[in-house]
């Protein structure tokens, strides 16, 4: 900008504005007069001359320009004063200053002005040439700084069409009077002067650019060096693996750690022969083949597990990420982390989940053989039942048949319920196997109402025997659930036995035991088993689940757990509450799907 580069700015000393009581505008202007005053012949010869200067001072010492605009001025129009008021650029153009003026205002110097400051903030305002008379009556502010003015003309000075300040010339004493021919003069300097201007502006800016490109470019190369420290001390830290590659399959340097991970030595490396393509099994060619694409489009690779051949023939297992040179975009630098470790610590947590799950499994297996051997009385009761109903019925059936003549119909019939009989133990046993043997466990679809009520056939028996009367809710209309039939009716069965037992511990009052299923606020089934048995001490409440916990003399205290397991594994929860009545209710919600 030239205001900062010269040296000369005069600004005006006092926070200027019209004070109250000031005369208006009209009484000070007298523009009009311009216009009346005898006409003399534009003095063409006067302005080349003025022009010729002012075109030397733009090649001889362009920032001087507005001050050579100034004293060209003073000559020219036989003022007294005259300069330039202009509007900054820095404070947002609120304030004038004054980048040149010549003649007895010279020695006025002072500080910057604000926008609406004197005749120029009228110019500006009206944006045309105004002629003011004695002025200081408006704008008394001027009267200790400056010596009195006569006349004052203004033109507005344009840059880019847009008037940004005043061209002036004042005259102190009755000695000469402003005419249009002073405006007309004051009008084409300015035009000139505008332009050269504005040209000096633009090759100051260039400068500037030019400058503050070679700022940032110094800038980069310091960060560039410092970068390149920082990446040589990764590199030789060896704590990842890292190489220089080309496209073309070659590696073209490596750190100790890399040649390390694949287990090849500096010769190898100087000697040509380690290939990134070749170092890589057929099957991650797919893998490297799409980040060479991601590489060659977008300059980067995104980290990606794969592996390398050792020297020895081995896998290694890695993790690679790379980029391309800005300069030299056929080669770039990866970044390698030998994965053998993480793996294999990976493979024993897998090994130790599998195994606990295992025993999971076996635990709950070894928990269901012990409640049927529990149950085992009951059970063959409930086989027994039907058997000897078979029996019954085929007697039955014969007698018909030997009789004379034989009774074909009642015979049909009893033979019908022998095979009603029959199915019915064999459905029994189907049961009993299917929580007896060692399976997997599964996911099927299942329905838990059928479920709990197979269950519910089971145990029968012992709920009879131990003179509990068993009641179900078992709502319509449930969702599906994915598990394992045979884990989840152990979880029914291992709550009914231990209502039962928690009953019979107790000789008084009804023993009353209650089966309800329904949906729950989630979305999930709801299963319910509720006895009138003692209830829960609030011991057991906390350590219920907990595994051998157990109150009862040959107890083993791995049911609950068992079934927490179960129903854990199947996304659901289960939890025991005391109710109101004397009892406990065991409840666990299982998700649907
Ligand atoms: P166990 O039946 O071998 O003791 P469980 O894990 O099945 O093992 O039960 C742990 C303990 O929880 C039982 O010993 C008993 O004290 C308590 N318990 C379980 N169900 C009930 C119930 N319905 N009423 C009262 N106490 C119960």
């Amino acid at each position: 900008m030239i205001e900062t580069t010269q040296s000369t700015n005069y600004f005006f000393p006092v926070e200027a504005s019209i004070p109250p009581g000031a005369v208006s505008l009209e009484a000070i202007l007298c523009t009009e007069e311009l216009r009346r005053r005898a006409w003399r012949p534009p003095d063409h010869e006067k302005e080349n001359r003025a022009l010729v200067a002012l075109a030397r001072a733009l090649v001889e010492s362009p920032f001087n320009i507005l001050q050579t605009l100034a004293e060209i001025i003073l000559d020219v129009t036989q003022c007294d004063s005259s300069g330039l008021s202009l509007l900054t650029k820095d404070d947002g153009g609120k304030r004038f200053y004054w980048p040149a003026i010549a003649g007895e205002w010279k020695r006025h110097i002072g500080r910057g002005t604000p926008r609406d400051f004197g005749p120029c903030g009228d110019v500006l305002d009206q944006n045309r040439t105004l002629l003011f008379r004695h002025f200081e009556r408006r704008y008394p502010y001027f009267i200790p700084i400056t010596p009195a003015a006569e006349e004052c003309l203004l033109v507005p000075f344009y840059i880019g069409g847009k008037a940004v300040g005043t061209i002036w010339a004042i005259t102190h004493g009755d000695r000469r009077k402003f005419d249009s021919e002073d405006e007309r003069i004051m009008n084409t300097l300015g035009q000139f002067a505008s332009v050269a201007y504005q040209t000096v502006e633009s090759i100051e800016d260039l400068k500037l650019q030019i400058a503050a490109r070679e700022q940032a470019e110094t800038a980069l190369r310091a960060l560039a060096s410092g970068l390149e420290a920082k990446i040589r001390h990764l590199v030789n830290a060896n704590i990842i693996g890292i190489f220089i590659w080309s496209f073309d399959g070659r590696i073209i340097d490596a750190n100790d750690a890399f040649l390390r991970i694949v287990g090849y030595g500096r010769d190898d490396l100087v000697s040509g022969r380690l290939l990134w393509k070749e170092l890589t099994p057929a099957e991650w060619r797919n893998a490297d083949e799409q980040r060479v694409r991601e590489l060659e489009t977008t300059g980067t690779a995104q980290p990606y597990e794969k592996e390398y051949f050792h020297k020895n023939g081995d896998r290694v297992p890695v993790l690679v990420g790379g980029a391309t040179f800005e300069k030299k975009s056929d080669e770039g630098v990866a970044f390698v982390l030998d994965l053998t470790d993480r793996k294999r610590a990976e493979a024993a947590i897998r090994e130790s989940e599998r195994r606990y799950s295992e025993v999971q499994n076996e635990l709950a297996h070894a928990n269901r053989v012990a409640t049927m051997g529990q149950l085992s009385a009951s059970i063959a009761h409930e086989v027994i039942q039907p058997i000897a109903a078979t029996v019954n019925y085929a007697q039955v059936a014969l007698r018909f048949l030997n009789a004379q003549p034989p009774n074909l119909e009642e015979a049909r019939q009893a033979l019908g319920a022998t095979v009603k009989q029959g199915n019915r133990a064999t459905d029994v046993l189907e049961r009993i196997r299917a929580l007896i043997k060692k399976a997997p466990p599964r996911k099927d679809t299942l329905e838990i109402n059928g479920a709990i009520l197979e269950v519910i056939a089971l145990t029968r028996g012992e709920i009879s025997k131990n003179r509990v009367s068993v009641q179900t809710q078992l709502a319509e209309g449930l969702p599906l659930i994915q598990g394992d039939r045979v884990q989840l009716q152990q979880v029914i069965l291992n709550l009914i036995i231990n209502a039962v037992e928690a009953m019979s511990a107790v000789s008084e009052g009804a023993r009353e035991l209650l089966i309800s299923t329904g949906k729950d606020a989630s979305g999930g089934v709801l299963v319910a088993v509720r006895d009138s048995g003692p209830g829960l001490n609030p011991e057991s409440v906390a350590r219920l689940f907990d595994a051998f916990y157990t109150t009862k003399p040959g107890g083993m205290g791995m049911g609950l757990s068992i079934c927490r397991s179960i129903v854990e594994a199947h996304g659901g929860r289960i939890w025991a509450s005391v109710t109101a009545a004397p009892g406990t209710v065991l409840q666990c919600i299982l998700p649907v799907g």
